[in-house]
């Protein structure tokens, strides 16, 4: 009885051991995921779009909000969000 007892025990004790590190590590992952998407926008998108934006400057415009580059005929910024025309 008692050793049942501490089966149980240790059973749902590792249960939880368990269950917690899987949440940890999906929360790890999300934000490893921003960190890597945030890190390699600054490393190589903004100069990307630097270049590829530079052939066709009459349809592009600065934001006046956040200096980002947005297309003039889009509605908003998407960087901060600013509504434009
Ligand atoms: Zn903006």
């Amino acid at each position: 009885m008692i050793g049942l007892l501490i089966g149980w025990i240790v059973g749902i004790l590792f249960f939880f051991v368990i269950l917690y590190n899987v949440i940890q590590a999906a929360i790890d992952n999300s934000k490893l995921a921003k960190d890597v998407r945030t890190l390699k926008k600054l490393l190589s998108g903004t100069d990307k779009e630097d270049i590829s934006d530079e052939s066709d400057d009459a349809t592009y415009a600065d934001c006046p909000s956040c200096g980002h580059r947005v297309a003039l005929n889009g509605t908003d910024c998407s960087e901060c969000g600013l509504r434009l025309g």
